[in-house]
């Protein structure tokens, strides 16, 4: 039996995006790939819904080094940021502002699976803040955090929103110019399916400006380079080409399928469908505020942990474990990739057999 991946990335790829991955890697300075790159941003920036000014970077490195990226990009000593901390990737740009990069900053912290609402953001309403940073789906619990009202709250007090979109994108609707977020961050391997390497900052035209400003101390992770090199379709330093030769098959395809909201709608009802099914089954939902992209379930009866083993060992089915203080009591089941509702179908069978021997 062929297996079923349900992790949250990387995901399954099509047979296109597959394919591309099994032929040589071609040589990059060329007019040709300059003008898969110059697609590749232009459908970006169209799928992110940004503003006509908007540039587009694409960093060899996972998701976390598009955080790291933004956050030495945009940020200095001088600023104060908010960070929304609801998981492991709240905690992430908590790091990266606090230890890592010494930005001053404060963090609303949330309990596992809870939503954000006026009230977390009130008190930090006209308090000198210049940045926020938030994951707009924290993927460790699936919430999907409201980004109208963060946007509305972000230019009452004109901050510069930095949204980690990387298994948001394509997963949730997402409208960068309405919203008014700066930067978009995506990766490779989440809803894109393709496999990982490559993640993507989506640059609005103020936030071009701040960044050739910047005085960054990284030859790697200055984007005034890459945003130069951009300029006709090349990157400063050798990039994952394979995978950017992929996430261009997987531009073109949604692109075909009728664009951004044709998927999204497409994880959604996968996502809808997957949550009907389950309902049977002896699980709680954990997220206040569902993402599309990955649904967390609380097992009533057993470890969250041995119920990923058991569909691995025994299923061939792969679903997502989580870390930490979560690793008994949640898993996580995704709706990214090349899946369709029959899949729902077995592993929801491969869990009811489970429940048959006792195992649920
Ligand atoms: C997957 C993910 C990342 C990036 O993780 P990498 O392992 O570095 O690719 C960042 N933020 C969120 C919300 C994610 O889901």
């Amino acid at each position: 039996m062929e297996m079923l991946n349900f992790t949250v990335g990387p995901v399954m790829s099509n047979e296109e995006v597959r394919a591309i991955g099994g032929e040589q890697v071609p040589y990059f300075r060329t007019a040709e790939f300059s003008e898969l790159m110059l697609e590749n941003e232009r459908l970006m920036k169209k799928f992110a819904k940004a503003d006509e000014g908007a540039r587009v970077v694409f960093i060899t490195g996972s998701g976390s080094a598009s955080m790291e990226a933004s956050v030495m990009n945009s940020f200095t000593q001088q600023d104060k940021v908010l960070v929304v901390n609801g998981g492991s990737f709240g905690a992430r740009f908590v790091k990266l502002c606090c230890d890592v990069h010494e930005i001053p900053f404060s963090e609303i912290k949330l309990r596992p699976g809870q939503k954000l609402t006026e009230d977390h953001l009130k008190p930090y309403d006209g308090q000198g803040y210049t940045g926020f940073l938030v994951n707009v789906d924290e993927t460790s619990t699936g919430v999907l955090y409201d980004m109208e009202m963060i946007g509305r709250f972000c230019r009452r007090n004109n901050l510069f929103l930095v949204a980690d979109c990387v298994s948001a994108f394509l997963a949730d609707p997402f409208n960068m110019a309405e919203i008014g977020a700066d930067i978009m961050i995506t990766g490779s391997q989440k809803a894109l399916a393709c496999p990982p390497g490559i993640s993507v900052i989506v640059l609005s035209k103020r936030a071009v400006e701040r960044v050739n400003q910047m005085h960054v101390r990284s030859l790697y992770f200055d984007l005034k380079d890459s945003l130069k090199n951009g300029e006709r379709g090349q990157t400063p330093f050798t990039p994952a080409v394979s995978v950017l030769r992929q996430i261009n098959a997987r531009l073109r395809e949604i692109e075909r399928n009728g664009g951004v909201d044709t998927e999204t709608a497409k994880i959604a009802a996968l996502a809808a469908d997957f949550r009907e099914k389950i309902k049977e089954l002896p699980f709680e939902f954990v997220s206040e505020s569902p993402a599309n992209g990955v649904t967390p379930l609380h097992p009533l009866n057993v470890s969250a942990y041995d119920i990923f083993l058991e569909l691995k060992d025994n299923y061939n089915i792969w679903i997502c474990p989580n870390g930490g203080e979560l690793k008994d009591t949640v898993l996580r089941v995704g709706h990214l990739g090349d899946l369709a509702p029959e899949d729902n179908t077995t592993l929801i069978n491969a869990l009811k057999d489970m429940q048959s021997r006792g195992l649920l």
